[in-house]
């Protein structure tokens, strides 16, 4: 394996290997397949780069992002390797003189955009390539974009497996950096990939702080309070739409923070300019929306925060990632509320398709599971990705820094559930906290549920302190929800038990969170 390393310096300019690079580039040359998943920066393009320098023949690279592609190409020019792109970005004249180079060998990375790559003309063109040079290996890059259950589903991912099946013999390798259990095996079986080596990389970002915060009429003074004591580092910021990521760049240059927007509402020039100031330090603060940010690639950030809640945990670890890539301690922050998902609820009904819709709001309860948690976040976050973190508590994230408090909440539990069994377990949470507190709406009179003993009894407690006491009961499944079309809320064994005075509740007090000692950990 001497050799090896002497190519890598060579090529590269590296003297060694990161974990886990060298094991599936070995058996990626002995030809078998492969999947690697492993995070973001762990260095998962050098393993097909590598692999394809060292193997006769050329080696197709399917990436989904054209800016990517340019990026890594020129980079690997730069290093004097025979790499090129096709995609729609060239004149075809261009891409003429550049499939003749293919043609006759003189490259030996070719990048291409999978619809492209799934064209009539381009599967000709690789039939040639295969009989006159050869093809080397096929890598998938983003590999999750195959699977439905992933963040980031392209439909032209899913034909990829009619490539290996016209390529048996050629070796495949997939690559991502989030994969869940089943976004996991869908990426195996969608891909064909015939008995592959597997390679699963810790996720855990140890220098990463979590914290989750309640947002309310507050919030934006802790932002400004937050990024004042960050004392002008890099920070990004995710928003959910353009138009808050506008509303909060504004308030913010008012208040003194050189901050700049980013999102596709912007020309690319735009775009590449606030990128490039924020990369550069002439700003400090770049507010994004989360479907943009892709191609940010600077190491000392050192905080991102969540302004809005995410759309899915994966999406939630991708972003808050970007944060301390060069192993300092920096800051995840998301500021959440409750309320947010009302507005995702808004674009899921916009799908059409039952599943997707299904697939969503399961995504954004694992966002609100993760951020009403009990638990230490770390722990929860690597818990979605199959991952099981050694050891009590993490040490790095305030449940693990400031436990929360417990209440006894055993007679409003009682009260909750009895109001569910006395409208016969046929309503939804928001119904049934509008009887508690003796709301007086015309339903309510419709039904006669003004008539029941349970109506106002709870007028004491805030509708937001009832939903919150809901949802903690069905966290911790004391209450369950019939999921089909409209949330229904259904009794189950261990309500009952609590209805029977068996069982006491107890739920996490809300806490302000510290002002100061949470920020150092
Ligand atoms: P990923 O695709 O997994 O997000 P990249 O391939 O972009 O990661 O690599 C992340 C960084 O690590 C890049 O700057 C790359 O140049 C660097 N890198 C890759 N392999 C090595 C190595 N063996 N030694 C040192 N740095 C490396
Ligand atoms: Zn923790």
């Amino acid at each position: 394996m001497q050799d090896v390393e002497q190519q890598l310096k060579q090529y590269f300019g590296y003297d060694t290997f990161l974990p886990g690079q060298r094991e599936v580039i070995e058996q990626v040359l002995s030809g078998r397949d492969a999947f690697a998943l492993m995070p973001t920066g762990a260095g998962k393009s050098l393993i097909y780069q590598f692999s394809g320098l060292l193997l006769p023949g050329i080696t197709i690279v399917i990436s989904p992002l054209i800016a990517l592609m340019q990026d890594q190409v020129d980079r690997l020019q730069a290093n004097g390797i025979a790499a090129t792109f096709i995609n729609s970005s060239l004149s075809s004249g261009e891409r003429q003189q550049r499939e003749r180079a293919i043609r006759e060998g003189r490259v030996k990375l070719v990048y291409v955009a999978p619809e492209r790559l799934l064209t009539q003309t381009f599967l000709s063109f690789l039939d040639e390539i295969q009989e006159y040079v050869g093809l080397a290996l096929l890598a998938i890059d983003e590999a999750h974009c195959v699977s439905e259950w992933g963040h980031d589903f392209r439909p032209e991912y899913r034909q990829l497996g009619r490539l290996r099946v016209r390529y048996p013999h050629v070796p495949a390798m997939a690559l991502t950096a989030t994969a869940t259990e089943r976004v996991r095996d869908d990426i195996l079986a969608q891909l064909r990939l015939n008995d592959p080596y597997i390679h699963v990389a810790s996720f855990n970002r140890p220098n990463l702080y979590y914290e989750v915060r309640q947002k309310h009429q507050g919030s934006y003074r802790e932002l400004l309070q937050l990024l004042r004591e960050q004392n002008d580092s890099p920070i990004i910021i995710y928003c959910q739409s353009r138009k808050s990521v506008d509303t909060l760049t504004d308030d913010l240059c008012r208040d003194g923070i050189r901050a700049l927007p980013y999102h596709a509402g912007l020309s690319a020039e735009e775009r590449t300019q606030n990128q490039d100031s924020f990369i550069h330090d002439n700003v400090s603060v770049l507010v994004a929306t989360i479907a943009f940010g892709m191609g940010i690639a600077k190491p000392d950030v050192r905080a991102v925060i969540h302004y809005d809640m995410p759309k899915s945990l994966e999406g939630y670890y991708q972003e808050s990632g970007r944060a301390g890539r060069d192993s300092q301690p920096a800051q995840c922050i998301l500021f959440f509320q409750y309320g947010d998902r009302v507005k995702f609820e808004f674009i899921v009904a916009q799908k059409e398709d039952a599943t997707e819709q299904l697939k969503a709001r399961q995504q954004i309860q694992h966002v609100v599971n993760y951020s009403e948690g009990i638990g230490c976040r770390r722990r929860a976050l690597l818990a979605y990705f199959g991952e099981t973190l050694e050891g009590e508590n993490c040490g790095n994230c305030d449940n693990c820094i400031r436990p929360m408090i417990f209440e006894d909440r055993t007679i409003d539990a009682q009260k909750f559930l009895s109001c569910v069994s006395r409208t016969n377990q046929r309503f939804g949470m928001k119904y049934i906290i509008d009887i508690l507190r003796g709301a007086n709406t015309q339903k309510i009179r419709q039904l006669g549920h003004d008539q029941l003993t349970t109506y106002g009894i709870g007028k004491d407690v805030s509708a937001e302190e009832w939903g919150r006491l809901c949802r903690a009961l069905l966290q911790q499944g004391l209450l369950s929800e019939s999921q089909d079309g409209y949330p229904v809320l259904k009794l189950n064994r261990l309500s009952m038990e609590i209805l029977r005075r068996q069982r006491e509740v107890e739920v996490a007090a809300p806490i302000e969170r510290p002002k100061q000692d949470s920020l150092s950990p």
